[in-house]
């Protein structure tokens, strides 16, 4: 019996990898600017908190949770997302009490059990940040220009930012009933997803993605009309500073967050050429997010982007990574003292900040070198019974194609100043 990874789970081997640890890199870098600092948390949680923090009535919850229980009969679940859990260790760690606001980012593999395809998995990995504690539209604004900031770095095109204002506790209830108004004699031949929103979640109808619920919900009610004036002015400022920022976006009066905790800023970002997997960030507002758990009235607002998604659009558009790193010297070896000399060098010219390697199978010379050139090693050193007698070594130089004797003594000091580090 051979074993296979799961289904919707997948392996990346080294060339793939580098890519996505230069992809980490990048929004790590871009957190230290924007000032978001990394929050780790468990891969695992009570279900119960995805219940409250993502909704009961969401597709997450309902049906792609990992849920399983542990020996002591307590349900728990494989994370599906980031902002119920750091919404939680915000408040388990008090960090209402650190200065606001709270700044955070994380990054990791979500668990989401949904039919595999192209752009969707079972496990994949998102970035995602929050900021806790602030009111203000800036807030909101900033954590969109970091999203569009991320993806034009990365030299993306065909994006479409789309931005809408879900309101709030106040004017959504009001919404809501005309909206469920206009809808309620077609109900019927509502998809059988959103026959069951009508009552739960009837904003989410909005965005069904059944090509004959978007007919029926054609000329329904706009909540933009409809917002009170806090959410409208609100909204009119974050406009006005992306505006501002240069970023251009499309008015979405489709694009919701069903959940009674999110509210004003809805937003998302797709991508064209990746198929139907198109979006790659979604993110808003979440103000009652933190009472919901059982804490003070502390406002939030952030997004979540995949990861994956990012590589099928950087492929779809043909931008490439830069080059792995090469390694700097490959250590030629002939003979058992050879090796023990190599072993010691290696160590010491790694000490250096250099990238060494050496034969580790006993290799003849000529294969030696070959794997050294298909390594694309900078230098070769080579070792056998002359050199260690003579205490000089042969160093080639893979790129300029010559070579050159240097003392042992002068090793370091060569290599230090051949590739300066
Ligand atoms: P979709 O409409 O594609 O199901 P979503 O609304 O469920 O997306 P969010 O919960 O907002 O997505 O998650 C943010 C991002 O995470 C998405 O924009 C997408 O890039 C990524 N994502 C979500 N689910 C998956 C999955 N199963 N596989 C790969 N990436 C995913
Ligand atoms: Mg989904």
């Amino acid at each position: 019996m051979t074993i296979k990874r799961p289904r919707g789970t997948n392996d990346f081997l080294p060339g793939e990898t580098v890519r996505w640890q230069d992809l980490e890199n990048k929004l790590h870098r871009l957190c230290r600017q924007y000032g978001f600092e990394e929050i780790r948390t468990p891969i695992f949680e009570e279900t119960e908190l995805f219940a409250r923090g993502v909704g009961n009535t969401s597709d997450i919850v309902q049906k792609e949770m990992y849920v399983f229980q542990d020996m002591g009969g307590r349900s728990l679940a494989l994370r599906p997302e980031g902002t119920a859990s750091v919404a939680r260790a915000y408040l388990e760690n008090k960090m209402q009490a650190l200065n606001q606001p709270v700044k955070l980012y994380y990054l990791g593999p979500m668990f989401r059990s949904e039919r595999p395809q192209a752009g969707r998995y079972h496990q994949f990995h998102q970035f995602g940040l929050e900021i806790f504690g602030s009111n203000s539209y800036l807030a909101d604004a900033e954590v969109i220009c970091f999203a569009w900031d991320f993806y034009t770095s990365l030299g993306l095109n065909e994006l479409d930012l789309h931005l809408n204002s879900v309101g709030c506790p106040k004017c959504r209830p009001l919404y809501r009933q005309s909206l469920q108004e206009f809808l309620a004699p077609q109900k019927e031949q509502l998809c059988t997803t959103c026959r069951e929103r009508f009552e739960r979640n009837p904003l989410r109808i909005l965005d069904c993605k059944s090509p004959i619920c978007r007919e029926l919900s054609v000329g329904a009610p706009v909540m933009l009309d409809q917002v009170c004036p806090e959410c409208e002015e609100h909204f009119r400022k974050v406009r006005n500073t992306i505006d501002e920022a240069g970023i251009p976006y499309i008015l979405d009066d489709r694009l919701v967050r069903g959940l009674d905790y999110y509210t004003k800023t809805a937003f998302e970002i797709q991508i064209k050429g990746i198929g139907a997997q198109s979006a790659v960030c979604g993110g808003g507002r979440y103000d009652g997010l933190i009472e919901e758990f059982g804490g003070p009235a502390i406002p939030g607002v952030g997004f979540a982007l995949g990861l994956e998604r990012i590589f099928l659009a950087l492929e779809s558009q043909g931008i490439g990574f830069e080059k792995e790193p090469q390694l700097d010297i490959f250590i030629a070896t002939m003979g058992e003292a050879a090796c023990g000399k190599a072993f010691t060098l290696a160590q010491e010219l790694r000490q250096k900040n250099l990238s060494v390697q050496q034969d580790l199978l006993g290799k003849s010379l000529k294969s030696q070198l070959k794997s050294a050139d298909k390594q694309g090693a900078r230098f070769v050193i080579i070792i056998g019974e002359d050199e260690l007698q003579s205490g000089l070594y042969q160093v080639r130089d893979m790129a300029e194609s010559f070579q050159e004797l240097v003392p042992d003594e002068d090793l370091l000091s060569f290599f230090c100043d051949k590739l300066g580090k």
